[in-house]
């Protein structure tokens, strides 16, 4: 039985296109594929190096954590990954990705949130990138992976997850998100992007300040939304 075929092969290729972008070095980097019907998710396995993923060693895991389908032991981000799911799959979330993608890194160790500078920002997202609260001596002795996912969760409470497709974590680093594999891997290739611009800009100019919420939102809302416009219509 392969039952969720579909997920497990979207969640290699996203694997894949993600080892490709220059994003992961060493082995840090995991990326997850939701099946919202079912209620359960595809993730990467721990410790297998991506050039020995197939379909058949991912691991297909529901939202209690439980293994429904698959061997081998899924990412230690899992936990995570399942909070996330369990907050904004309702939402349109269908696929996760977490990095430690260096200049992301640099604003979340620096607890410092992605302010929106300009066009390429507001592009992907709508508004400056959050950065989570330090967790608690109890958050991190405990169930360390899922609150992770609590203190990400708990900065949306204004924040619609498909407006905002990405979150620092503090001291840690970025979980990135969207509706198919392929475009979380892109919106998390997005965010190192932006991330370096915006480093790139505070270190020529400390003061800079955020665009006009005006460009913000033609920015976001010609490419995103109802009345997008922005690319082809095919
Ligand atoms: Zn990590």
């Amino acid at each position: 039985v392969n039952k969720y075929a579909g997920i497990r092969e979207e969640c290699l290729a996203a694997n894949l296109l993600l080892s490709k972008t220059g994003l992961v070095d060493l082995t840090f980097g995991n990326v997850s594929v939701y099946d919202p019907t079912s209620g359960v998710f595809a993730i990467k396995p721990s410790g297998v190096p991506y050039e020995k993923l197939t379909a058949d060693s991912i691991p297909v895991v529901d939202l209690d954590g439980d293994i429904v389908e698959g061997t081998y032991k899924p990412s230690s981000d899992t936990p995570t990954h399942r909070k996330l799911y369990a907050s904004f799959g309702t939402k349109g979330v269908r696929a996760i990705v977490h990095t430690h993608s260096r200049s992301a890194v640099a604003f979340a160790q620096a607890g410092v949130e992605i302010p929106c500078l300009g066009t390429t920002h507001a592009d992907y997202f709508h508004g400056a990138i959050p950065v989570t609260r330090t967790m608690t001596r109890e958050e991190v002795a405990g169930d360390y992976e899922w609150e992770t996912g609590v203190v990400i969760v708990e900065g949306f409470a204004n924040l619609d997850p498909l407006e905002m497709p990405a979150a620092l974590v503090r001291n840690h680093g970025p979980f990135a998100w969207g509706v198919s594999g392929a475009k979380a891997v892109e919106c998390a290739q997005a965010l190192e992007i932006v991330a370096d611009g915006s480093l790139r800009t505070l270190s020529l100019s400390p003061l800079s300040i955020e665009a006009p919420q005006y460009l913000i939102d033609k920015h976001f809302y010609r490419k995103h939304g109802a009345s997008a416009y922005y690319g082809q219509k095919f």
